[in-house]
């Protein structure tokens, strides 16, 4: 288990979003059918409500593959993707967008990337993954999960019309919107 200072390491990022975060631990059952322990970094003010979300999930016994931070895949979202992690920081843009995303806030979500991807026409994310509603650790459109989330006033990635983003979950802020749209991509350099 990291502490939020491991899980912040080697990513430059304004001190205001830094200070912001918070660790938390969350049990969760895994594919296995056993309890696991994970880590999700998160925007403090959200803590308490995500670690309400994620009770929920656990007493629905919804399989989740993996939750470690970021952190431990270079924060490369690719590599953490096609891991099946589940993860919420990483101070980066929106994919296909020069804004940056809810992720880069600790706003946003993702979880079980392989069985829920990212589809935009042709591009696939993780590469090769498939959305099939029969497999277990998908995200339904009417299934519990989604409803935990947007009980809450969070917003899902599967009901977007241009793109799915079946993994993805988020907070929606009107003020953090309109810093997004201003970030330049020198503030996403990463540095180790
Ligand atoms: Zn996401």
């Amino acid at each position: 288990m990291m502490t939020l200072e491991e899980a912040l390491a080697g990513k430059e990022m304004p001190l205001e979003i830094r200070q912001n975060q918070a660790l938390l631990d969350l049990p969760y059952w895994g594919f296995d059918g056993e309890m696991h322990q994970g880590q999700l970094v998160i925007q403090r003010e959200l803590a308490a409500e995500v670690q309400a979300i994620f009770a929920e999930i656990a007493q629905l016994r919804f399989p989740i593959a993996k939750m470690v931070p970021v952190v431990a895949y270079a924060w490369s979202d690719d590599d953490s993707m096609a891991d099946n992690n589940s993860s919420a920081f990483n101070y980066r843009f929106a994919q296909g967008k020069p804004k940056l995303s809810y992720h880069a806030y600790g706003r946003a979500i993702d979880i079980n990337p392989v069985q829920n991807p990212y589809i935009k026409g042709e591009l696939v994310l993780p590469p090769g993954a498939v959305y099939n509603p029969e497999a277990r650790g998908t995200l339904l459109g009417d299934g519990p999960v989604v409803a935990v989330f947007e009980k809450r006033g969070w917003t899902w990635g599967g009901r977007w019309q241009r793109l799915s983003d079946w993994h993805h979950f988020e907070k929606a802020d009107a003020q953090i919107e309109a810093l997004a749209a201003q970030a330049t991509p020198q503030t996403t350099r990463v540095v180790q």
